[in-house]
């Protein structure tokens, strides 16, 4: 019996370099590892050591015989990725053996290599990633600062509180802020000072600023970010306790990423299955009073192509609460073919909802309404439903803008407002300034997608220091203070 990867991997290939035989892919020199949102073990090269389980950090991984629920399915999912894929041509001693890699030796480091002084700004993954490749692989001496009082960026504040496998990534990154050639600072922001105190600083501000969606009424009073509402159950220090209001029987949600369906599963989920989670105590509170009824989810793209995850989809539908509005024959028609992500709805209920009706007496659910756009949000001075593709008007007091992220200007750094990023080469800003992460490459990507993005980064941070780039441009700093 194998080993499967399940729900929570965050594609961050810890597993990879521990498998004794290789059997574990797509593996982050293969082409297709910048696509996937998890990792396989192919069950018949696993040799059942275990030793991948305890190195995953998401406790994600398990002995196939062991799963059950809704992680069942996982066994199929491991074993599917290999199905069809020549083995035989990835043979190099026998057939059922994956063909290693080449050794690659990408960075070596002088003998004499000084200790640099750094300044990592944000203690979310990209922050973190770096802050490791830079402890663990060189002598750098690290400040790490972040502007809340408590650290962990999106892994605290963005990761849904019934992710708690997920959320544990955290504690793996805490245990470097004991480090003895770390300083830890929080409730810092990051001023120009830094520079002027360090070799060099890497920004890993992250990108959490809504993206606008630029149709009317998109300002109206209960029309919220994602931000907000995944602020206000994670108990976001900015975002008050009473920040989201549950008394409307319909919230739609604009979007149909893993955000969005965060979003719908917990507004939707039975307030006594996130107790005892970490989810803010006000808003499980409030959503034991909470009168919504029925979350829709907007996707503007058919089923086949949806933005949600495999993995996120899965979860949902498990609940049974799920429905699919059969608005538009294209959709039972994707679900039927079983294009791309479409399979997976093949057993969820469809329906042709009358949305100028509030949502059915009962239990709790959630819509999804693909091929459909918010054209406007309707109402005076607060949301009273929203206006989408086809002219249908779907009633609703709340609705949840969960179209994706952008990042914020850097005080001192070029910005480009057309990706909301800062412009750079892998991570260079100039020498002696760098960025990681979702303010680097854009707001896409799991925890694991940081850790390739940040080691590049500390890469180009490293040629610069070998090439004298850093010690240059801080001794004309200091000779100009
Ligand atoms: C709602 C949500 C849920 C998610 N859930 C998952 C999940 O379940 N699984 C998964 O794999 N991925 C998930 N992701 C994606 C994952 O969180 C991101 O890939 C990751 O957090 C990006 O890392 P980052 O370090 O670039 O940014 P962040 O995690 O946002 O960290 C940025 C840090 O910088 C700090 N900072 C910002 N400005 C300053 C400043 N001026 N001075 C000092 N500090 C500053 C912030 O306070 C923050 O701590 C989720 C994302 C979101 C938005
Ligand atoms: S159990 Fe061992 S052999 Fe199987 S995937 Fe994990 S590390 Fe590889
Ligand atoms: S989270 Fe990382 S270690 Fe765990 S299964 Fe996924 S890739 Fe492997």
């Amino acid at each position: 019996m194998a080993f499967a990867i399940t729900q929570t991997c965050c594609a961050d290939a810890s597993c990879v370099s521990v498998c004794p035989v290789n059997c574990i892919h797509p593996t982050p020199d293969e082409p297709d590892f910048g696509t996937t949102d998890m990792l396989y073990v192919d069950p018949a090269t696993c040799i059942d050591c275990g030793a991948c389980a305890d190195a995953c950090p998401v406790d994600a991984i398990f002995p196939a015989g062991d799963l059950t629920g809704p992680l069942q399915v996982y066994e199929e999912i491991n074993a599917e990725f290999y199905t069809g894929r020549d083995v035989l041509a990835e043979a190099t001693v026998a057939p059922n053996f994956h063909r290693w890699s080449p050794p690659a030796f990408g960075r070596v480091l002088p003998s004499d290599f000084a200790a640099l002084d750094v300044a990592v700004v944000g203690t979310g993954p990209a922050g973190m990633y770096a802050v490791e490749d830079l402890l663990l692989h060189t002598n750098s001496r690290v400040t790490l600062i972040d502007r809340l009082a408590t650290a962990g960026g999106l892994i605290r504040y963005g990761v849904a509180p019934d992710h708690p496998s997920t959320k544990k990534i955290g504690e793996t990154f805490a245990r470097f802020h004991d480090h003895p050639r770390l300083r830890l600072r929080l409730g810092v922001e990051a001023g120009p000072e830094l520079a002027e105190r360090h070799d060099a600083v890497i920004y890993a501000v992250g990108a959490t600023e809504a993206r606008r969606l630029g149709v009317p009424g998109e300002d109206l009073r209960g029309s919220l970010p994602a931000a907000t509402v995944v602020g206000w159950y994670n108990g976001h220090p900015e975002i008050a306790p009473g920040a989201v209001d549950l008394s409307a029987e319909r919230v739609v949600v604009v979007g149909s990423g893993n955000v969005a369906l965060d979003i719908a599963r917990i507004l939707t989920a039975s307030p006594e299955s996130l107790a005892g989670t970490s989810i803010a105590p006000a808003a499980l509170a409030r959503l034991k009073s909470s009168k919504v009824r029925e979350v829709v989810l907007l996707a503007r793209r058919g089923p086949a192509d949806a933005a949600y995850t495999r993995s996120e989809l899965l979860a949902l539908a498990a609940r049974g609460d799920l429905v699919v509005d059969a608005h538009d024959p294209r959709v039972a028609a994707e679900i039927d073919a079983g294009e791309g992500k479409a399979g997976l709805l093949r057993g969820v209920p469809r329906e042709e909802v009358d949305w100028s009706s509030p949502p059915p007496d009962g239990g709790r659910r959630v819509v999804l309404r693909f091929h459909s756009s918010p054209l406007e949000f309707t109402g005076d001075t607060e949301v009273r439903g929203v206006r989408v593709t086809g002219d249908v008007e779907i009633v609703a007091g709340r609705v949840v803008r969960a179209a994706g992220f952008r990042g914020a200007p850097v005080p001192g750094l070029p910005f480009d407002e057309a990706t909301g990023t800062v412009p750079n080469t892998a991570g260079r800003v100039e020498p002696g300034t760098y960025v990681a992460g979702w303010i680097k490459r854009g707001p896409s990507g799991g925890i694991g997608a940081n850790k390739a993005c940040a080691r590049e980064t500390v890469g180009a941070l490293l040629e610069d220091a070998v090439a004298g780039r850093l010690r240059t441009r801080r001794r004309g700093l200091l000779r100009r203070a």
